[in-house]
């Protein structure tokens, strides 16, 4: 990666943090997940609006590190408008990349995270909200509360 991708993929990083995108509860949710990284102190909640097998709407709430933060505003962005099984495959790919390093084929903001793959300990912050989200799209409304979530 050249030195002015590094930059521009920290500014992604950055910006996300500063101006979480779909940031907040969501109401009209009818599925919601927690998400928790105690080895960083992360917490991150994902609300979805599930119309058939399609992600209405999507948002988060949460705290921690400027990577699991920004992570799950960008999962945000990705997975708003997509399938269930749309999801999953984006997951495996942004996975992949924070694992591997590996960049996509074309330069995108998920590109950002790949210099997280060596940091292994930041790679479950940046995987929170995605297993977060992942959650929900499986579980039922009914038992996909967090509000029993006490640790
Ligand atoms: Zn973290």
């Amino acid at each position: 990666m050249s030195a002015d991708l590094t930059e521009l993929y920290q500014q992604v990083i950055l910006d996300h943090n500063r101006r979480p995108r779909n940031r907040g509860r969501l109401p009209t949710a009818n599925r919601v997940a927690h998400g928790d990284n105690p080895s960083c102190g992360d917490q991150c909640d994902v609300f979805l609006r599930l119309d058939g097998d399609r992600i209405a709407e999507i948002s988060f709430d949460g705290s921690g590190c400027a990577i699991s933060q920004a992570s799950a505003s960008l999962m945000t962005t990705q997975l708003k408008g997509k399938t269930a099984a749309e999801a999953e495959t984006l997951y495996q790919e942004f996975h992949d990349i924070v694992t591997t390093g590996k960049e996509p084929a074309e330069i995108s903001d998920v590109a950002a995270f790949a210099g997280v793959h060596a940091f292994p300990a930041r790679i479950k912050c940046a995987t929170l909200g995605w297993h977060a989200a992942l959650n929900a799209l499986k579980a039922d409304a009914t038992t996909a509360t967090t509000e029993s979530h006490t640790d």
